[in-house]
């Protein structure tokens, strides 16, 4: 089975809802998080935890797992989400900042 993460024809692997997430995929577990950092370095500590099982088991049979940051249950690609014309999410990308017009009020 394949599956597009990235690019035209990209699936979706998680939740609408959820705004960013981290997936592993292998293992298809979906990990929710409050923000794109947070989804990022977690996901940066699993694939680095993978690589190392990876190296210790190069079996062929050993299964491939490695995470991906998700945003919006797509696979999160700050150039994949600017050629969609959608708001790539990170706090610093002067363009999506530029067009977040709705200012977020703390209560
Ligand atoms: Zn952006």
């Amino acid at each position: 089975m394949t599956i597009h993460l990235f690019g035209p024809d990209r699936q979706r692997v998680g939740y609408e809802d959820q705004e960013w997430a981290v997936w592993v995929l292998g293992l298809d577990d979906v990990h929710p998080k409050q923000t794109l950092s947070e989804a990022l370095e977690l996901a940066a500590e699993l694939n680095a935890t993978f690589a190392e099982l990876r190296l210790r088991d190069s079996s062929e049979f050993a299964p491939v797992m490695y995470a991906v940051v998700l945003h919006r249950g797509y696979a999160w690609n700050q150039a994949v989400e600017h050629s969609f014309g959608l708001d790539c999410g990170h706090p610093d990308c002067g363009p999506c900042s530029f067009s977040r017009t709705a200012p977020k009020v703390a209560s």
